[in-house]
């Protein structure tokens, strides 16, 4: 960890991968709000998880530019970066859907590693100043009871979305260590909030209840998960991308760690309807009975979530009702927490 600023003034341009997700449509308005001055480019190949729609609030004024772009085509990529000569990079593109990662695992390596790969190259050649790549908790594996994992924790991965995670973690850390390239990994937990594609566990438990039909869960149920709004984790990423280390990894949580059967559970009394009843299903091979991670480190840089998560599920159940046809997009697998 050669680097040491501590620093950092985001210097433009900026370009954002996967700004057309849940997460990237959240964080860009954001980021323009906060750098409104600032040229700020995103990429998106808009896959079935990403929508311009998500893209309709930004604010006016911004100087913003869209470009549908797969990060996998290395020479479109090339261009943008000739043609922009882009000095700070924040990576949310990718294929973020488990049960998806086990049917199709050679499309998570693909867009997992070598998208991220592709851009660690081009930032090599372009001397990007800041490299933020947004990872998953669930590259540490599975967590003992009674332990919590901080950054040092080595990567254990389950299932292909996490391997392809914790190896584009692995490409971008020999990035620093090999090249100097300054970057940052966060590794967050599951984030909530509007603009999730709905086969994800919260959208997809408010679909099936507000049909009252029954509220698919694998296993058990028993499935410990740690839940931090996708705000509170964009203002994370702003904080780390300002205030963090180069060549260093935060992890991010939001404090609410809570089993699925109790996110169902909570979930139907919200949608308030009594007939729609949990139903255990054959559990997904490699399902991780829990996550848990340390954020001492985030925490430094003066970073604490600030949503209460009780109160804003309410307001997310509210959300989702009243734009049935996000829902109608809904898978009929069983409700999987990312
Ligand atoms: P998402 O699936 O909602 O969005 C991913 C976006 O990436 C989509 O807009 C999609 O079109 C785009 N994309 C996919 N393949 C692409 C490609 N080859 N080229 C360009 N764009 C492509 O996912 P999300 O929940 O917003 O996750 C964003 C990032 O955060 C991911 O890297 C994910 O691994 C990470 N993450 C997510 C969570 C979570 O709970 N959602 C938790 C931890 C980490």
């Amino acid at each position: 960890m050669s680097n040491t600023q501590t620093s950092y003034t985001p210097r433009e341009p900026i370009l954002v991968t996967g700004s057309a997700g849940f997460i990237g449509s959240t964080f860009l308005p954001l980021l323009l709000s906060k750098f409104s001055a600032s040229e700020i480019h995103s990429v998106d190949a808009l896959t079935y998880a990403g929508s311009r729609e998500n893209l309709l609030d930004l604010p006016e004024s911004s100087n913003h530019s869209f470009h549908r772009l797969n990060i996998t085509d290395f020479d479109s990529l090339q261009k943008k970066f000739q043609n922009f000569e882009f000095k700070t990079v924040i990576h949310f593109a990718a294929e973020t859907h488990v049960d998806r990662s086990l049917n199709s695992p050679d499309l998570f390596f693909r867009t997992n590693l070598i998208g991220t790969t592709n851009l660690l190259k081009l930032a090599k050649e372009f001397a990007v100043e800041r490299f933020i790549h947004i990872s998953t908790d669930e590259v540490y594996g599975p967590t003992p009871d009674g332990i919590e994992f901080d950054e040092s924790a080595p990567l254990n991965p389950s299932s292909p979305y996490a391997a392809s995670k914790a190896a584009a973690d692995l490409a971008t850390l020999s990035y620093s260590k090999s090249y100097d390239l300054p970057v940052i990994i966060i590794r967050s937990t599951n984030n909530y909030g509007p603009r999730q594609y709905p086969e994800k566990l919260i959208p997809l438990l408010i679909s099936r209840a507000s049909q009252g039909k029954a509220l698919p869960l694998y296993g058990d149920g028993k499935y410990e998960r740690d839940w931090i709004h996708v705000e509170d984790f964009s203002r994370a990423v702003i904080a780390i991308l300002e205030c963090g280390k180069a060549g260093e990894i935060y992890n991010v949580a939001g404090e609410n760690r809570i089993l699925n059967i109790e996110i169902a559970e909570r979930i139907r009394e919200l949608v308030g309807v009594a007939e729609s009843k949990i139903e255990f299903v054959a559990n997904r091979p490699g399902h991780d009975r829990r996550y848990r991670i340390r954020t001492d480190k985030v925490k430094t840089l003066g970073f604490s979530p600030q949503i209460d998560f009780d109160e804003e599920l309410a307001k997310v159940v509210k959300w989702y009702l009243k734009t049935p046809q996000r829902l109608a997009k809904i898978s009929t697998g069983a409700a999987v927490e990312k």
